[in-house]
């Protein structure tokens, strides 16, 4: 029994993030999310180079496509690497067949130098026709000058900015930071401890906000639309689906499965091209009610723009091996470094 789908969406990705499994554990155990970010991603991310980048990069695609998910909104920071860092990941998504939408993480965490040069890595990118946001990291990571700088060069370029807001309880301030200067272009990732009404859409993301143990984002309290995100951990949709009904039934026992999938419907109005993508999936029917209880349904053939990238043999483009074999030399190399 099969079914067809279109391509998955994933509206918040970090593809440098699939090098860090199996990282050396942190210096001391992280207790808060703030500790988290110090002492796990903020030394991550700044150990990676262009070659580390681009092989994480063509990994996470690959793994996104071997689970029916044909379009990626991603957010990236590699500040001893930010040149150029968006065509790299542009260029490994397109070479597996995977769409993507980047961002560079503006941030003041790397004094104003870093900050300019995060601003001017989204401006190039997207002035030479690519396809994304402006990047910001979150509004405690971010000065006011910054934080109108990533706005007006959003509303330059004609496009919305990608940013964290309220992950944790470090960010509380952002709402009322960001009142004034939201818009309904731009995506909000994790609104966790967000204290009011933004516009935009709200990136949902439960695996992660239960690994950081971060809280409950309660997702429906928001008159937003809600579209879900694995926040790096893998491209795996219909994981992530699973993930965010049981999170929300934890809440809720009246609550449906169709809920989460709308969450995951809304993928398509960020990246609409993904509807005209086709997965064929191990199963059938590829409704809630079935996919809420039903883990290890794998695409078996996916198209995209019209060409078939994975079929029964696996990805058409890329040998997966042998990109499995690239990532893991590059993950030894990064880890290394820390
Ligand atoms: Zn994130």
């Amino acid at each position: 029994m099969t079914a067809t789908t279109p391509g998955l969406v994933c509206a918040h990705h970090h593809l440098y993030s699939a090098l860090a499994r199996g990282m050396p554990a942190p210096p001391r155990t992280p207790r808060t999310f703030r500790e988290i970010l110090e002492l796990v991603w903020w030394r991550l991310d700044a150990a990676l180079d262009l070659e580390m980048i681009r092989w994480s990069a063509m990994l996470g695609a690959l793994e996104a496509l071997e689970a029916g998910t044909t379009a990626i909104v991603d957010h990236h920071a590699s500040p001893n690497a930010i040149e150029g860092s968006l065509d790299v990941i542009a260029a490994a998504c397109a070479e597996v067949g995977v769409r993507v939408a980047c961002a560079y993480e503006v941030t003041d965490r790397h004094g104003p130098d870093g900050a300019r040069r995060g601003l001017e890595e989204n401006e190039r990118f997207l002035r030479a026709g690519g396809r994304g946001w402006v990047g910001a990291h979150a509004c405690f990571t971010l000065s006011d000058e910054t934080l109108e700088a990533v706005t007006g060069l959003a509303e330059d370029l004609g496009v919305g900015v990608h940013i964290h807001v309220a992950e944790g309880p470090e960010d509380v301030a952002a709402g009322e930071r960001l009142e004034d200067k939201a818009r309904e272009s731009w995506l909000l990732a994790h609104c966790v401890h967000l204290d009011r009404d933004l516009p935009g859409t709200v990136l949902h993301n439960p695996e992660s906000n239960m690994n950081n143990a971060v809280g409950y984002a309660r997702p429906t309290r928001f008159p937003n639309p809600v579209a879900l995100g694995t926040d790096g951990i893998g491209g795996d949709m219909l994981t992530a689906f699973r993930a965010a009904y049981l999170r929300l039934r934890e809440e809720d026992v009246t609550a449906t499965p169709e809920t989460p999938w709308r969450w995951l419907e809304t993928g398509w109005e960020l990246f609409p091209e993904a509807r005209t993508d086709e997965v064929t999936w191990s199963y059938e029917p590829m409704e809630p009610w079935h996919l809420a209880f039903t883990p290890g349904v794998r695409p078996l053939r996916v198209v995209v723009d019209g060409e078939v990238v994975l079929d029964e043999h696996g990805p058409t483009r890329v040998d997966a091996a042998e990109v499995r074999a690239k990532a893991a030399e590059q993950a030894r190399r990064l880890h290394a470094r820390l």
